[in-house]
């Protein structure tokens, strides 16, 4: 078996836009512009297929955008080019992100059929309030639905988002949302804390909401580790937690700094020692794959200087954290700087070690932008 790479591919197509998302993805797109799509992906999923070949294609992620908006048969067919043109790993993690409202009990069997075993449901809340408030396209009903329909279509695999600091939402209301989603028994949860992206309609309107200021949200954030921790949810990643082995693989390879290969406008790749990604544009992906032009937007080799930079930013996001071990073995750099600067987080309570592995603490996590900051910077004045 060859090294292994997860493949992502990017479908930019959404019902329409959410009031606070600003992601690259189109909503209202026609057929035909879809169709185009699906089209340029596949030749260009054919175009990779190549320098994959001593690889293991062990993960595999369509993620969006709302993938189903796409439509069953470009995914079937994408999904038979994977399987016959790549190394796909026998067991591979395969994953697809349906927003409730975009999956019914039909379409999930004939999707778990094609191959895809694990389903990444954007919940986000389930107070119709606020799922309104937020421009989603479906209410709490579809979205226990979609759940039960998922598991009845035979995905034994299920990841909930939610979303925590909405406008108005307590703690304990957030609570009740949190323990209603344990109830179903997904296998995965992700909670993210809803930033104000400028641009967006809810960024334009919201001198109109309240919403929960940095302590109310910090103290969400910890009572979603508590309550999800108390019920057997393992947190491996500042907004991510899972039942025993059941981590999201494709996930976990961003974080660790595993080769994946991205492909559709704006996905990103690191593969080869070489970090890329192509435009942001579905038009001009389209045009540049079945055209010929040039789809790269950017393209860099990354230094050691920097691999061993982001393995620590990456890696302290996660519940593994950093080893002293790894961190020399791999870029041949000093950890003793790293080590103080922990040591001085791990007296604050913002971090704490077992053998030669640091990790921060849930506390140490909300503060991760900054003490990831000081940890690069205590390093770089020791260089
Ligand atoms: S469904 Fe997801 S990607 Fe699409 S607009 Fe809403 S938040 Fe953005």
């Amino acid at each position: 078996m060859g090294q292994t790479v997860g493949l992502y591919l990017h479908i930019p197509f959404c019902q329409k836009k959410c009031d606070y998302c600003d992601f690259y993805s189109l909503p209202n797109e026609d057929e035909r512009a879809k169709q185009a799509y699906a089209k340029a992906l596949a030749v260009h999923l054919t175009e990779t297929a190549p320098a994959l070949t001593r690889h293991t294609v062990d993960t595999v992620y369509f993620g969006g955008g709302t993938p189903p908006v796409l439509g069953l048969g470009p995914l079937r067919t994408l999904m038979d080019l994977i399987r016959r043109r790549l190394p796909l790993a026998a067991g591979a993690e395969i994953t697809l992100e349906a927003n409730p409202g975009t999956v019914d009990g039909k379409l999930l069997k004939k999707l778990r059929r094609e191959g895809f075993n694990r389903l990444s449901l954007g919940v986000q809340s389930l107070d119709d309030d606020l799922l309104a408030l937020l421009g989603r396209t479906h209410n709490a009903r579809q979205a226990r639905t979609a759940f039960e329909e998922a598991r009845a279509a035979g995905f034994g695999n299920i990841g909930v988002d939610l979303l925590y600091g909405l406008p108005g939402q307590t703690e304990e209301a957030w609570r009740a949302t949190l323990r209603e989603v344990v109830a179903w028994g997904p296998e995965h949860i992700s909670c993210y804390g809803l930033k104000l992206e400028e641009g967006t309609p809810l960024w334009r309107d919201r001198a109109e909401y309240v919403f929960p200021d940095d302590d109310a949200q910090a103290e969400q954030y910890l009572a979603a580790v508590s309550e999800l921790e108390e019920n057997g949810y393992h947190q491996y990643e500042i907004s991510n937690f899972a039942r025993p082995a059941r981590a999201s693989r494709h996930n976990m390879k961003y974080w660790t700094l595993a080769p994946y290969i991205g492909l559709g406008p704006s996905a990103c790749s690191d593969f080869g020692g070489r970090r890329w990604s192509y435009v942001r544009d579905v038009k001009g992906y389209v045009n540049g794959v079945l055209g010929g032009g040039d789809i790269l937007h950017e393209m860099e080799e990354i230094p050691v200087e920097a691999r061993a930079a982001e393995y620590l930013m990456l890696r302290l996001r996660t519940a593994d954290g950093v080893s002293g071990n790894e961190y020399v073995r791999l870029y041949k750099k000093n950890f003793e700087p790293v080590e103080r600067a922990l040591e001085a987080q791990a007296a604050r309570g913002f971090a704490r070690s077992a053998g030669d592995r640091w990790r921060l603490t849930p506390e140490g996590f909300l503060l991760s932008n900054r003490i990831i900051a000081d940890i690069l910077e205590a390093r770089a004045e020791e260089a």
